[in-house]
């Protein structure tokens, strides 16, 4: 591609995704623009992350992690949209808020930070770029903003503007460039802004105010050892960081003793930290994390198990698990994650009890009930699985391993019409379009009644959209 293409695509792509969060007073070019308008748009640019990056289902962690933005949200000014929080799987130490109160999380940022406080800092920092409507403001002043459908322009900058090449690979880059495109905006009056807005509603939420410089001070040291390879990062889209530093600490300074004295309770970051290093960073990597001290914790001990069980060194791992379990018998992690490698290594009763179990102590948690599903269905118990995977695809709609397993037990229920419908969409999210259209054949074939041909409706738009998003 000409590089002439790629930047006028870039202004392009900062033009429309800082329209989605314009103030009505501002988007004289389009016409009539909702409220609605712009959830419809941030809705579909959420779909053009998943396309981009792995997005983590875990609610153990998003669910986390949704708790330290609701804690800050409270502390803010009202919004007019609810703010929602995605994890994607990637090293780099980043986060960034895109349209409508969407703030994109990196598992890097999670693995590096030594406590909630760090980790509620940046995001108050980013929740704050939000609440001062800065990409709004920033737009405003370019008068980029043309005429025609912003998703167009989106879908056109993000997926058509690959220059041949690995489609794949041209898709990545094509976020990288939106992200970076959105944050390179970001003036250094904004970050000033956002740190002291974002401090004030750290300090309101009950969080340490010294959080942020020790955040900022960390990401600044570790990024480059991180490795995020294409994607941004967090500082370098943040720039005047020494200014920010010292007046940061000024201000601190001035702060009560009792407030700067905060420190929050960091339980439930350390386990969350613990299932992020263990799952989603190198295993060998996350082994020596968790292998090193000569008594290691209990939360240690089920690090290292978890770890192993992905280097496939699976007897050491079973010893693991079992002193991890004995070590916390009570916790439905620990349940889960013992559950989990008996499902996976054979031990079908101990994985359906310890599963059941974690599903009874955590009803919120998805992969407790992902695994419990699998599990019953070994037993041949196709009507309790199908249950908890329907609960599994109601919060989790386009994972494809979730709808092909409930396909399955569908069609061994004898509800054919459904499994095929499912079956479809699994293919379809695995971009096997061959497969999708015969799979949904089938289902048209089935269909009786307005209320299935209404289905099939909704799966086919659901489904063009998502390849308007993919370009293919
Ligand atoms: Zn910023």
């Amino acid at each position: 591609m000409k590089p002439s293409l790629r930047a006028q695509g870039m202004v392009w792509l900062l033009a429309c995704l800082m329209a989605l969060a314009c103030p009505r007073s501002v988007q004289a070019g389009f016409g009539e623009f909702t409220i609605r308008d712009e959830i419809e748009l941030a809705r579909k640019f959420d779909l053009v992350i998943e396309t981009r990056f792995p997005v983590i289902d875990d609610t153990r962690i998003t669910g986390y992690v949704q708790s330290i933005v609701d804690r800050l949200v409270a502390a803010m000014p009202p919004q007019p949209f609810p703010i929602k929080v995605t994890v994607v799987k990637n090293g780099a130490l980043n986060a960034f808020a895109s349209a409508a109160g969407h703030i994109t999380i990196f598992t890097g940022l999670i693995a590096n930070m030594a406590g909630e406080d760090e980790l509620a800092s940046v995001i108050a920092h980013e929740l704050a770029h939000v609440s001062e409507r800065h990409i709004a403001k920033s737009i405003e002043q370019s008068k980029l903003v043309g005429t025609g459908s912003l998703l167009g322009i989106l879908a056109a900058v993000l997926v058509g503007s690959q220059g041949g090449g690995d489609a794949a690979n041209a898709m990545v880059m094509g976020s990288v460039a939106g992200a970076q495109a959105m944050q390179l905006k970001y003036t250094r009056e904004n970050e000033k802004d956002a740190d002291q807005f974002g401090m004030g509603y750290l300090v309101d939420a009950g969080f340490s105010p010294s959080g942020m410089t020790s955040a900022f001070e960390k990401i600044r040291k570790l990024q480059w050892m991180a490795g995020g390879g294409d994607v941004p990062s967090y500082l370098s889209t943040h720039p005047g960081m020494e200014d920010r530093l010292a007046y940061m600490q000024e201000r601190i300074a001035r702060l009560p003793k009792a407030v700067r004295d905060r420190r929050s309770d960091d339980t439930a970051y350390a386990q969350v930290k613990m299932l992020v290093q263990a799952w989603y960073t190198d295993p060998n990597t996350a082994l020596a994390i968790f292998g090193s001290p000569s008594e290691p914790s209990c939360q240690a001990r089920l690090g290292q198990a978890i770890a192993l069980s992905r280097l496939q060194r699976i007897e050491e791992a079973r010893k693991l698990f079992d002193a991890a379990l004995a070590c916390n018998p009570h916790d439905s992690l620990w349940k889960r994650e013992y559950g989990r490698f008996a499902f996976e290594h054979g031990d079908l009763e101990t994985a359906v009890k310890a599963l059941q179990e974690a599903v009874l102590r955590e009803p919120g948690d998805l992969f407790a009930l992902f695994f419990y599903a699998r599990a019953v269905a070994e037993q041949g118990n196709y009507a309790a699985s199908v249950s908890a995977m329907e609960r599994v695809v109601r919060d989790v709609p386009r994972d494809s391993e979730v709808l092909e397993n409930l396909a399955r037990y569908q069609a061994a229920l004898g509800r054919n019409f459904e499994a095929h419908l499912n079956y479809a969409k699994a293919f379809a999210f695995k971009r096997q379009f061959r497969k999708y259209d015969f799979h949904m054949e089938k289902s048209e074939a089935l269909a009786s009644g307005a209320r299935e041909l209404e289905m099939i409706g909704k799966v086919r738009k659901e489904i063009a959209e998502y390849r308007e998003i993919l370009g293919i």
